[in-house]
């Protein structure tokens, strides 16, 4: 990388950005009036601005970088492999050390039905490598009549065509053809969408929306279905807890694979390894990403049950699919660097037992402030839902008012937190400890204070 480049005045870096840069997920004609926010360093939890100012990552990146910014153990791990093997490919019966050793090492971190990976560069990738495997899974069972996946509203599974079609946003399928062959059922969201139901009745509702989806397609349709255990990119959707129970029956007593999208989930997130290993689940597939390379190298990739895995490697010859970089060594280096330290270091049990309950706790408090509808999370993910009227759960309008307010007043605060609609959500690096989590949440306290101050609520 050109250091000097960081040291080039932020109004050049902006305008050199306008001139060249098309951004992922944004409105260039709201970014080209105010300019980029150009980021020229990252610490342990912090990053810092090409202004100098220093902000606490509430985001870990893009949920990403768990164990925080700058470990020496990653970054050798990936300088050594590109001394000594900087790429080779996975393909026509080749393979290396460190994707053999990271397919190892995943099969024993995940659930232990889980033996086998398949690599890809991304989240998107690992979703659209799903699509792809399903519809191998039933053609070699001689079921190639079962081609529907069903998803839900408001996931998020990806933006290439395939993980976008999977993926349940309006605001995305308003901008291309959904692929056929896939559809959407309710999201488990309690708190918009539960009216007068307890949230377990709601849960119980949601879950059958699924039962009520095959019935009305037909067994013989039905390939797949796929869920995040805990919706990120939604909102930090936490389901009630009939959800899962009744997702697992209802998958099981119609034979329909259950595909588990790991990518924010996975690698400890909850407290636990996975989201499948806080609910119990068994899935047959198990796309992962993000975390498992601390967001160091792009990687990303699909655990295949023992079932789906036994018909893809003993039946029908050549499975056509494979990306140049699947497996790739520096990002493999990267993974078995990152899990080791998961490992090492004990950080999913401190936030099973110990950083998770307190930040859950800590967030709790917030329940109180006047801005806030509903806070909810899990082990080291947040959200805050911000209402205009607690009583009713009545938003502001336009949608997006206080979410926007308040992104802004986080910046203010030293604070990055993300806004989905109205919603504030949370992911903080796992190396906080509970005085680390004590500053998160002033930060998140004078943020929220400033916007409710802004919105004539305080
Ligand atoms: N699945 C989930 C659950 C995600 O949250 C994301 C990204 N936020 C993806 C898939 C897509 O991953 P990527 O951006 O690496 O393509």
């Amino acid at each position: 990388m050109d250091i000097a480049a960081n040291q080039r005045p932020t109004s050049e870096l902006q305008e050199l950005d306008r001139s060249h840069h098309l951004h992922p997920f944004t409105d260039h004609a709201e970014l080209y009036a105010k300019g980029t926010r150009v980021i020229t360093k990252g610490e342990g939890a912090y990053i810092w601005d090409s202004e100098g100012n220093k902000t606490l990552d509430g985001m870990s990146g893009l949920w990403c970088c768990n164990l925080g910014y700058g470990r020496k153990e990653i970054k050798e791990a990936i300088s050594a492999q590109l001394e000594e093997l900087p790429y080779y490919n996975n393909f026509f019966q080749c393979a290396h050390t460190p994707s053999i050793e990271l397919a190892q090492l995943l099969a024993e971190v995940t659930p232990a039905h889980m033996n086998h990976v398949f690599f890809t560069n991304s989240g998107s990738e690992a979703n659209d490598t799903v699509i792809r495997m399903v519809r191998r899974y039933w053609d070699l069972k001689n079921k190639s009549s079962k081609k529907v996946i069903i998803s839900r509203n408001n996931a998020y599974h990806g933006s290439t065509i395939a993980s976008g079609s999977l993926s349940g946003m309006d605001g995305m399928h308003k901008q291309f053809e959904k692929l056929p062959g896939i559809v959407h059922i309710q999201q488990p969201y309690w708190y918009g969408e539960g009216g007068d139901l307890s949230p377990e009745e709601f849960g119980l509702k949601a879950a059958r929306a699924l039962e009520e989806k095959i019935l009305e397609l037909g067994v013989d349709q039905v390939a797949a279905f796929i869920a995040e255990p805990i919706q990120g990119a939604g909102g930090v959707i936490v389901p009630p807890e009939t959800y899962w129970p009744e997702i697992k029956r209802i998958c099981n007593q119609y034979e329909i694979l259950m595909v588990v999208d790991e990518v924010i989930c996975g690698f400890g997130r909850t407290g636990k390894w996975f989201g499948s290993d806080y609910y119990q689940l068994k899935p047959d597939l198990m796309p992962f990403a993000k975390g498992v390379t601390n967001g160091y190298q792009p990687l990303g990739g699909v655990m295949v049950g023992d079932r789906v895995a036994a018909v893809l490697s003993t039946k029908g010859g050549e499975f056509t699919h494979g990306f140049t970089y699947s497996g790739h060594p520096a990002a493999c280096a990267a993974a078995l660097a990152t899990i080791r330290i998961l490992k090492k270091e004990n950080f999913i049990e401190r936030i099973e037992k110990d950083t998770g309950p307190y930040l859950q706790k800590r967030l709790r408090e917030f329940q109180d402030h006047p801005l806030v509808g509903e806070v909810r999370g899990l082990g080291f993910l947040g959200a805050l839902e911000l209402v205009s009227d607690k009583e009713t759960r009545e938003r502001f309008q336009p949608a997006g008012t206080a979410g926007n307010a308040c992104r802004n007043a986080c910046i203010q605060s030293g604070l990055v937190m993300r806004a989905v609609g109205d919603t504030m959500i949370l992911a903080p690096p796992f190396i906080l400890d509970r005085q680390g989590i004590d500053d998160l949440i002033t930060r998140i306290k004078r943020a929220l204070d400033l916007t409710a101050k802004e919105l004539g609520m305080l």
